[in-house]
């Protein structure tokens, strides 16, 4: 079973953001929104010494993702190979999920009102292409590959090296996006940019509630002509990394 992943080498990213622009060329998106980021950690005196890298972000595509828990027409979900995916056709644009997630991987998008996030560049990989992001690095920072794979390069990146999720022992969603690089590198990234708990707000909550009464006694007809309210009514997320 294929689990596709990514690794990202603090060591090679010099923050060029190059990544950045290839995601946004790829996918048509407005220059105020973007699916991926790069966002300079430090410089900051550290146990280690000085040191300082660059938060180079994305969508961890994760094992328990809080995202799809709190959409309330499952326009979010999980595809078989491990991605977690947005049906634009069901999503109602309420936001829940952008809240819900605690990477800040998702944004509302100005075009359609619906959410969008990285998807791994499925339609790349489905004809054979890397991510636009992993071909245009210049350094070669980013790998990408089935994770499933033992024969794979990161497969080995990760279980035969020092990779780390952001994760915690306290707050895991099993993120698919894995760090490697010098250790106090890791360790201030860690430290500035964990998940520390799910942003939930009283909104999203109030939703949860309606979610099976969404999901389960209207069909996709009646939920077209109401999708339109609603998403008037939660116009206006932004994404917090623009
Ligand atoms: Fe880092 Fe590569 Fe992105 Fe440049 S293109 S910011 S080196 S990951
Ligand atoms: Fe969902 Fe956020 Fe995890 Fe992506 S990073 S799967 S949007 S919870």
């Amino acid at each position: 079973m294929t689990k596709y992943a990514m690794t990202i080498d603090l060591n090679k990213c010099v923050g060029c953001r190059a990544c950045v622009i290839a995601c946004k060329a790829e996918w048509g998106l407005d220059d105020d929104k973007s699916r991926c980021w790069v966002t300079p950690v430090g410089p900051e005196v550290t146990e280690d010494g000085m040191t300082s890298t660059f938060y180079t972000g994305l969508c961890n595509h994760c094992d328990s993702p809080s995202c799809i828990d709190e959409c309330p027409t499952s326009a979010t979900y999980k595809k078989a190979d491990g991605t977690v995916a947005v049906d634009k056709e069901l999503c109602i644009g309420c936001g829940n999920c952008v809240l819900a997630c605690p990477y800040g991987a998702r944004y509302t998008s100005g075009h359609d009102k619906k959410v969008d996030k990285c998807s791994f560049c499925d339609t790349r990989v489905a004809g054979g292409l890397l991510p636009a992001c992993v071909v245009t690095c210049p350094t070669e920072a980013r790998l990408f590959g089935d994770i499933e794979d033992q024969q794979s390069s990161i497969y080995k990146q990760v279980f035969n090296h020092d990779a780390y999720p952001l994760a915690s022992k306290k707050f895991n969603l099993g993120p698919n996006v894995y760090y490697v690089g010098q250790e106090k590198d890791i360790k201030l990234l860690l430290k500035r940019h964990l998940p520390s708990a799910q942003r939930v707000s009283e909104t999203n909550l109030a939703w949860r509630n309606l979610k099976p009464m969404i999901s389960g006694s209207l069909g996709l007809t009646s939920l077209g002509v109401i999708s339109a309210f609603l998403g008037q009514l939660f116009l206006g997320e932004e994404d917090e990394h623009e």
